[in-house]
């Protein structure tokens, strides 16, 4: 795991580097993605490269590669790396202008960095009694949509559900759940599984997409809505996050209290089996 890719050069990790000057660095003018690796295989990979070329339009920095040749950059560095289950961890900045200005420059190269992370599963009492999670305000800058390096605000937040004893910390913006640090949020409630509707303050995740695909594939009563009120949260009978790198977690205890029985639930035993297939295949 210790093989990186710095614009266009494959480096030993310890040895990559980028310039002080670079946009990423002072500006956090930069976005990124993590895709998961199973067997040496990049999972969901196309889409991974979809949503990284949306942000980086979004930020209007010049997307450096086309899909195949993303595609054959990562898989190069996967297989360097020795394959197997792991993340791939790549940020493209706006690159690297000859003074600190906030302006943005015209002529100025992306900078590439790309490097894999071990993955590992989730450790056996997370599956069987699911985590905890505390609901704290948004305090996000407006474009969560877009996968931005600006990530300050999830930092800051997921140290609070640390120190509260939680593994994540689900966000609430003017009176509605929007999604959790690092993760998606899904709830069951009255039975019907239920998660927000995409927005500018909600990243687009690819779990989340494959969770709706499998639950209108299997007839699963479910909806995106605008509004999942707190309230409706902390009386739902399921609460999930999912992530590309910890895919479905049941949150088995919400700001102190049991969620539903206090254990994960049967929608997310069944989901988090459909997903493993997926995932597995
Ligand atoms: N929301 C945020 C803020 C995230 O950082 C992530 C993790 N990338 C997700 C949602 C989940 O997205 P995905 O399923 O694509 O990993």
């Amino acid at each position: 795991m210790n093989t990186a890719y710095v614009n266009g050069e494959y480096v030993a990790l310890d040895q990559a580097r980028v310039s002080i000057l670079d946009r990423g660095f002072l500006f956090a003018d930069s976005v990124y993605e993590v895709v998961p690796v199973y067997a040496g295989r990049g999972f969901g990979l196309r889409a991974h490269l979809e949503r990284l070329d949306r942000s980086l339009a979004a930020l209007r920095i010049r997307n450096p590669h086309d899909i195949q040749s993303w595609a054959a950059l990562l898989e190069s560095l996967i297989e360097r790396n020795g394959g197997g289950d792991v993340s791939v961890y790549v940020q493209v900045t706006r690159g690297a202008a000859a003074r600190r200005d906030h302006r943005l420059p015209t002529d100025i190269e992306p900078t590439v960095v790309a490097f894999c992370q071990s993955r590992t599963a989730p450790e056996a009492a997370v599956i069987e009694q699911g985590i905890a999670a505390i609901t704290l305000a948004d305090t996000r800058w407006r474009y969560c949509s877009v996968k931005s390096t600006a990530l300050l605000a999830n930092v800051m937040a997921a140290d609070e559900a640390r120190a509260a004893g939680a593994t994540e910390a689900i966000l609430v913006r003017d009176g509605a759940v929007m999604e959790g640090t690092s993760s998606n949020v899904f709830a069951v409630v009255e039975g019907r599984l239920l998660t927000p509707a995409l927005r500018e303050t909600i990243l687009a995740g690819i779990t989340r997409a494959i969770v709706l695909e499998i639950a209108a594939r299997d007839g699963v009563d479910h909806a995106e809505v605008q509004t999942l009120s707190p309230d409706a949260l902390a009386a739902a009978s399921e609460i999930w996050i999912t992530s590309s790198t910890r895919e479905i977690f049941a949150v088995t205890q919400l700001d102190g209290a049991p969620v539903g029985t206090g254990r994960p639930g049967p929608l997310w035993t069944r989901m988090r089996v459909a997903l493993q297939a997926m995932t597995h295949d």
